[in-house]
């Protein structure tokens, strides 16, 4: 029995944070997990600017429920889900995520909480475990589900290392650099394919 576990930005949406960026003019808010591969260290950074600039959690959401899906991620994942059972695994938060869960058609998430004031402004994050990516691969293999992996970035490198077969979606190249032991994949045709081939491997 084959288990697909994705990362969710980068992969199936937008980084959400550099649509935040954007849309907010707030450029420093652009760093991401590409950028910074301490976790803990991105979340307080992300945390403080949020804080100096007066933005709680209503305006992530609004941003949020006007950011689309990336093109052609829905029927992927729709194409997806009828042969195999599918888990996204991210580090983002369930109060960001579920706008853009509904558009992809409440796949199963498993990723972070995010604790706010009364006045909606973030005070803290709150991360179920640390490596909770790669820890999750590793039970579903425990009981006894071949699993392939796929992400684009450093938070995904131990969960693809962990998993039967680990596969790049559209990686930047320092990362294709670093891990060159996993394949690339630069659209979801070709991530289609390998997810396939991978199957017949194993
Ligand atoms: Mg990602």
């Amino acid at each position: 029995m084959h288990l697909v576990c994705l990362d969710l930005e980068g992969v199936l949406v937008p980084e959400i944070w550099i649509e935040f960026a954007e849309r907010t003019g707030i450029p420093e808010l652009r760093r991401t997990t590409r950028d910074e591969p301490d976790y803990d260290k991105l979340m307080k950074y992300r945390l403080n600017l949020l804080r100096q600039h007066k933005l709680g959690l209503s305006d992530i959401r609004e941003v949020i429920s006007g950011t689309r899906p990336l093109v052609g991620a829905k029927e992927f994942l729709d194409t997806l889900r009828r042969e195999f059972q599918v888990i996204i695994l991210s580090d983002t938060f369930y109060e960001f995520a579920m706008p853009l869960m509904e558009q992809l058609a409440m796949p199963t998430l498993l990723c972070h909480k995010l604790e706010a004031d009364i006045n909606g402004m973030l005070v803290d994050y709150h991360l179920r475990m640390p490596n909770q990516k790669m820890e999750a691969v590793r039970r579903f293999k425990e009981i006894n589900f071949k699993v392939i992996a796929a992400g684009d970035s450093y938070n995904d490198t131990a969960m693809l290392a962990e998993a039967n077969a680990g596969i790049l979606f559209s990686p930047p190249q320092n990362v294709i650099d670093e891990f060159p032991q996993f394949p690339v994949t630069r659209n979801y045709g070709e991530l289609r394919t390998e997810i396939d081939k991978a199957r017949a491997n194993f």
